[in-house]
């Protein structure tokens, strides 16, 4: 920003999206950052090179592209550094690697990202790292799960399809007093309806790719890390060559300058969706941490500033042997909502999720999981969308 009196610092969170990141005055006026493209970077002489007295050296150790996205996360996290990387599924694995070594003991949660305990039960075990999963509802409970040898507490909060809420500040405490180092998946909250690192968290990670990006158009994730977990991430970046794209650098910051507004509106149509869903017979029920009927509302209340587009609902089928063909009768009648992964941009999307991945929170025995993300369609549409499905679900 200009040098004049008014600091973004205290700003509101869509003005301090609007200007984060990048001065204008810094590269001719332009309101965007360039995209640079850079493998080499010269230096003026040898001396220079040597001492590493210039600020960039390397295209994979960061550019002004992606120093403008890092600069602006850091600022939305209140954290001491960030890395990007080539995915979301990235941005746990890097972490991962950074933190743990053979003979250490890892605590993940059940309700976790898929992708996230594939690498641990495949990867990671083969390397020696023991895995272990706990109840997203542990808290402070987390602590008699804690061994001389446990490094890391890996958090989600809400959980993965089922959106259990976890007490981050409990188990961030807990972990503390072992010295263990607390990651969070913060992918679906983002850094504007929850800031990780003031509850304890020491590393939050997310997929860029879903609300950042926006546009259903981008592969990318960031991890942000507190001072004291920043030197041990940035060297695990260094050392593992898994560095960001300057165009899709570019792309992320020019999707956080509107996703205040637009998360604004997924909030809203969701929750106008949930409600409305919640009145239905052939709902069971609607899992969504902004639902007064959900159990874990109260932590949703007290930690987060806001809830986004995504929740589940969980189809009212009678008979185990019917729940796919009724899921499938469902999905299959839906125009509006596209039948696909991730989420996170404008369009909706709708999906029957496998939970037999699960150790302690097991699927709801009453019916078929729905997973929807709520896009910047009109509500009404979207309603009438959804009432062709559950029509073509009652004559399945
Ligand atoms: C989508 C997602 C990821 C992975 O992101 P990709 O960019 O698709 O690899 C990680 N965590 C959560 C919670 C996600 O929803």
């Amino acid at each position: 920003m200009k040098d004049k009196a008014f600091t973004l610092a205290n700003a509101g969170d869509n003005t301090r999206l609007a200007h984060l990141g990048h001065d204008p005055m810094s590269y001719h006026g332009f309101v965007n950052p360039p995209v640079v493209h850079a493998s080499t970077v010269l230096f003026p002489d040898c001396k220079t090179m040597e001492t590493r007295a210039q600020k960039y050296s390397y295209g994979t150790r960061g550019t002004p592209t992606t120093d403008a996205l890092c600069d602006a996360l850091n600022a939305l996290e209140g954290s001491a550094g960030t890395i990007l990387v080539p995915s979301g599924l990235a941005a746990i694995t890097v972490p991962f690697l950074a933190y743990l070594s053979a003979g250490d003991h890892a605590l993940i949660v059940d309700s976790v990202y898929h992708p996230c305990r594939h690498f641990c039960d495949t990867m990671l075990t083969r390397m020696g790292v023991e895995i272990e999963y706990y109840d997203p509802l542990v808290g402070a409970g987390i602590e008699a799960l804690i061994r001389p040898n446990t490094k890391l507490v890996h958090t989600e909060a809400p959980g993965s399809n089922t959106f259990e809420m976890q007490d981050i500040r409990a188990i961030a405490d807990a972990a503390h007093r072992h010295d263990c180092v607390v990651t969070m998946d913060n992918t679906w909250a983002t850094p504007l309806y929850f800031r990780a690192l003031d509850f304890g968290v020491d590393v939050s990670m997310h997929a860029t790719t879903k609300y950042p990006s926006g546009h259903s158009d981008i592969i990318m994730g960031s991890v942000s890390a507190n001072e004291k977990h920043w030197p041990r991430l940035q060297e695990a970046q260094l050392t593992l060559g898994t560095c960001g794209s300057p165009d899709d650098s570019y792309q992320i910051l020019r999707g956080l300058r509107t996703m205040g507004v637009r998360l604004a509106h997924h909030q809203k149509s969701a929750l106008d969706i949930a409600r409305f869903l919640e009145e239905r017979n052939d709902v069971v029920r609607v899992l969504h941490p902004a639902l007064e009927s959900f159990p874990g509302h109260a932590i949703w209340k007290r930690d987060f500033k806001g809830a986004t587009g995504v929740f589940s609902i969980v189809l009212k089928v009678d008979h185990e042997d019917d729940f796919k063909r009724k899921a499938h009768a469902f999905l299959d009648a839906l125009s509006l909502f596209g039948l696909g992964y991730s989420w996170g941009g404008y369009e909706s999307l709708a999906v029957h999720v496998n939970l037999s991945d699960r150790t302690i929170c097991k699927a709801p025995s009453e019916g078929p999981v729905i997973r929807l993300q709520i896009g910047l369609e009109d509500v009404a549409d979207l309603k009438a969308d959804l009432e062709n499905g559950f029509a073509a679900m009652a004559k399945a």
